[in-house]
């Protein structure tokens, strides 16, 4: 009989022991405990440990684990004294905007405009604020445009330090524990999202382990069985569900993830960073929206802060062990801010699974095309929302063009209303406007966005990092935030929509992308009945929505107004529509992804697309040699090794 395989890494006494003997004394141990995903090493002496970092280095190279340094919590001075001392280390030029103390952890969050002044010349200012305070410093960049989501999230989880602290410890005992049977038995079952888009949901189960791919709701319906992933069946145990992993911040990909929350869940959601500030704002938003129009909800805001509460986020390329037997990387997927690749190593080698999510493999102004680059890769689970023949888009250079044309003549005396989803569509279309008006081939008008777009794109001005090559160099090395630039206006009172719909030639970006509500409703009510205004869907429009009937040639619409009375609107206005703007790889992105994806995987598994889309994936796949390519049903269970 074999012998019962060790964890993949060490045990606790192991890395205790591995750790106290590679510290030398005088640097004061007090404690080492698991938080999360990493291991916290907890002195006296923090600043001696930052001086001498390869020690630090060769912990973790030997244990193979995430290794942090905390200040003891006696050595620390007070908030009050730390932030008096702060304040005299950093220079003025740095621009510090806020601190922010995370009792939890023992950092202090640097909130300042100019990162490299703050933190100094070989992380000299760091090292001082270490040494004088025994807090850690972690600065990070103001966004330029304030986000109220990230400063909520801040305080809510400053409020919940000691929970934090608990979750984070309980987390570590849990991916660490020990592992009596030998990695094996890797089944996938489909919960949602499959032969359809909406309520993306995938269980991949080990004999150890049990990890939750995305958990989305499915927007086009209100029957709870088909709304909602399939966590009824017996595949499906909330108890033994090691983590969550979500994707990106779409609805459709995490918007039932406060439900098991709501069911007793007490385990991690690991995500990107900007997923885990964008997928707050949206399942909120979707709470609001629900009840405004007087529908019952799944779950309620406090759930939403469990989420808060429960989420670890990850950068892309971090490798982390996410349960006994599988490690969790999180690639750019180049669909939305913050959309990753999912990347799980299974057992020791034992195997490799990628799954998309929602991904572009191609050029946008927003993002940098997806990563095709993993350490091992047998499966691929792949979507194919515009996986048929005739799902091809045109260069996007075409696009653009075409985008641009189209507003220069409606400018000449007419306003254009572009209806957008708030995250995602709206900044690229407004970085293509901001490009175009800069080169001076777009008419210089005023750009009007509404809250609910600010909001987002203040989320993606936090992350600078995560954006394309050419927007992260204008923002880190040019000092120059295209999303602050002159021609957008925020419209921060609904009573400013008159003066703009009596105003001059203009654009305006307004939500809800299929003209589902929202503000942009109240711009077409206003800008409908002329016809040199123009109305520009740069987005899929779902069928049934008021956007995919304006868009089919409906001439007259009735709406509510303020009073409660019926309106009816005539559609004066010219309706365009410029495809080629989305964030998912049309059918030529999607096969070549197949070929450039590096190492070739053995299978691939068609997700997230219309059944016959999926289906046509599948035969066009089949085609390349070695490879099987198959387009699984709902609750259907795939072993992969
Ligand atoms: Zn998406």
């Amino acid at each position: 009989m074999k012998a019962a395989q060790k964890p993949q890494g060490l045990s606790y006494a192991e890395i205790r022991s591995s750790i106290l003997e590679n510290i030398p004394q005088e640097i004061g141990i007090t404690r080492i405990e698991f938080e999360g995903p990493r291991i916290a090493i907890y002195t006296n002496r923090p600043e001696m440990l930052m001086e001498r970092s390869y020690i630090v280095a060769d912990i973790a190279s030997s244990i193979k684990k995430r290794v942090v340094i905390r200040s003891d919590p006696s050595v620390r001075v007070s908030e009050e004294e730390a932030e008096r001392v702060i304040k005299e280390i950093i220079p003025k030029e740095a621009g510090l905007v806020h601190i922010y103390f995370d009792p939890t952890l023992g950092e202090v969050i640097l909130e300042v405009e100019k990162p490299g002044i703050a933190i100094g010349k070989g992380g000299s200012h760091l090292l001082e604020i270490v040494k004088r305070t025994r807090w850690s410093p972690r600065v990070v960049r103001s966004p330029p445009i304030p986000s109220l989501t990230i400063k909520q999230i801040r305080g809510f989880l400053y409020s919940k330090s000691r929970e934090r602290e608990r979750f984070l410890r309980e987390v570590g005992e849990a991916i660490f524990r020990p592992m009596f049977q030998p990695a094996g038995d890797v089944r996938v079952t489909f919960l949602g999202g499959v032969r359809q888009v909406g309520r993306s949901a995938i269980l991949v189960r080990t004999r150890e382990s049990s990890i939750l791919l995305d958990c989305g709701i499915n927007p086009a319906t209100l029957n709870p069985i088909e709304a909602y992933p399939r966590l009824d069946v017996e595949e499906f145990d909330l108890r033994s569900l090691d983590a969550v992993v979500i994707t990106h911040a779409h609805l459709d990909h995490c918007g039932f993830l406060p439900y098991l929350f709501k069911y007793g869940y007490d385990g991690p959601i690991y995500c990107s960073k900007p997923t885990a500030s964008l997928m707050v704002l949206l399942q909120s938003d979707y709470l609001d929206v629900m009840s405004k129009e007087g529908r019952p909800t799944p779950y309620s805001p406090e759930d939403i802060r469990k989420v808060i509460l429960h989420t670890i986020p990850l950068s892309y390329g971090e490798v982390t062990d996410i349960a006994p037997d599988v490690r969790l990387t999180l690639h750019n997927a180049g669909h939305i801010l913050g959309s990753s690749i999912v990347h799980l190593h299974i057992g020791r080698g034992l195997h490799n699974i990628v799954y998309t999510g929602d991904f572009k493999f191609g050029y946008t102004q927003l993002l940098q095309p997806a990563a095709t680059q993993f350490p091992r890769v047998e499966t691929l689970i792949m979507e194919s929302t515009y996986g048929a023949p005739e799902d091809v888009a045109p260069p996007r250079v075409e696009t653009e063009a075409e985008f641009v044309k189209i507003a220069n003549h409606v400018l000449k005396k007419g306003k254009v209303l572009i209806p957008v989803p708030a995250v995602g569509r709206a900044q690229e279309i407004m970085m293509v406007i901001n490009k175009y008006m800069e080169m001076g081939e777009l008419t210089e008008v005023p750009v009007y966005i509404e809250g609910m777009i600010s909001e987002a794109t203040g989320i993606h001005t936090a992350y600078p990092n995560y954006l394309s090559n050419e927007i992260k160099d204008q923002i880190l090395r040019e000092g120059r935030n295209p999303f602050e630039s002159d021609y957008f206006t925020v419209v921060k009172q609904p009573d400013m929509r008159d003066e703009i719909a009596e105003g001059g030639p203009c654009i305006i970006l307004a939500t809800a992308g299929m003209m589902e509500g929202g503000p942009v409703i109240e711009y077409f009510k206003r800008l409908a009945p002329w016809e040199e205004n123009a109305l520009i869907f740069v987005s899929y429009q779902v069928a049934g929505t008021l956007g995919r009937r304006i868009q089919s040639g409906l001439k007259s619409v009735q709406t509510m107004n303020s009073e409660g009375k019926l309106e009816v609107i005539n559609v004066e206005m010219q309706v365009y529509t410029v495809e080629g703007f989305s964030g998912h790889s049309d059918r030529r992105q999607l096969l070549s992804y197949v070929k450039r994806i590096r190492p070739t995987p053995r299978r691939v598994l068609i997700v997230h697309g219309e059944e016959s889309k999926c289906e046509s994936m599948v035969r066009a796949l089949s085609r390349f040699r070695g490879l099987e390519a198959y387009a699984p049903r709902l609750l259907e269970t795939s072993r992969l090794a």
